[in-house]
């Protein structure tokens, strides 16, 4: 089954974009995904295609109105679901990205200016995601990171299938550190274990460094992780409990 993926944007020239390059745009060319980027402004009913207007109350810039941004989501409507980008959204984790890339594809409301008409939310099922705590000018690269993720989980696109269960974020840990050849570099030589053959043992490693810099770079998901160690029966924390 073909991913689906439909952008509705100011800006539909820029797609693909970098999604028509390496792994994504393989698969795009391979047709395990699909992408139509549509033209908002395609729905206007004015001779001048305006899709945006003053805000109500006053301030500065311009708001996407509701009326039209619903035409176009109506015209382009597919079964998929709907998600518009902007900063106000639940954050994108990949958790969102694995079940959007088990489903049939989605539609991306790109916003810009001010955003979109609230009342849009309240008249459509629409959920908003939004890819960080910082403002973009435009939804256009927010859509970008989202498809990019969902697209390399789908089936057929990554050559390894295990690389992409080891990664950050999959087991609520942040990956392990990755090294290479030269075995020493600039004074800095690869740690030993990995080069031992050991496989138990570079395992232990790896879990240990994976645990380690979680804990000291994001003691919020560590924070979590712990948690949810702590719920489970088999979880460390679950058995000190016990003790
Ligand atoms: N006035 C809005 C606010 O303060 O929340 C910001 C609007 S922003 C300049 C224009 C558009 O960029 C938004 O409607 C949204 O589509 C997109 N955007 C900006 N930052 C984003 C983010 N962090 N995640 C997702 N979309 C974002």
């Amino acid at each position: 089954m073909t991913f689906s993926a439909t952008v509705l944007t100011l800006y539909p020239e820029m797609f693909p974009g970098p999604l028509g390059q390496s792994l994504a745009g393989r698969a795009l060319a391979d047709g395990i995904w699909s992408l139509s980027a549509r033209n908002i402004r395609d729905f206007a009913t004015d001779k001048h295609r305006s899709v945006d207007d003053t805000p109500a109350g006053g301030g500065p810039g311009m708001v996407l109105r509701a009326d039209i941004v619903a035409a176009a989501l109506d015209g382009v409507a597919n079964g998929t679901p709907v998600i518009a980008m902007t900063p106000r959204g639940a954050p994108l984790t990949q958790a969102k990205v694995r079940t959007l890339a088990a489903g049939p594809g989605v539609t991306l409301l790109c916003g810009r200016f001010e955003g979109f008409d609230e009342r849009l939310f309240a008249a459509r099922a629409i959920e908003e995601v939004s890819i960080g705590d910082y403002i973009l000018s435009g939804g256009e690269v927010a859509a970008i990171v989202l498809l990019d993720a969902c697209v390399r989980l789908l089936p057929g696109v990554m050559g390894a299938a295990l690389s992409a269960v080891e990664e950050s974020f999959e087991s609520g840990l942040l990956e392990h550190p990755h090294y290479t050849r030269p075995p020493e570099w600039e004074g800095l030589a690869i740690p030993e274990v990995l080069r031992s053959g050991d496989h138990a043992k570079i395992a232990a490693w790896r879990s240990a460094r994976s645990e380690e810099d979680t804990r000291l770079r994001r003691p919020d998901l560590w924070e979590r992780h712990i948690g949810v160690r702590g719920r489970s029966p088999s979880g460390a924390r679950g058995k000190k409990k016990e003790e």
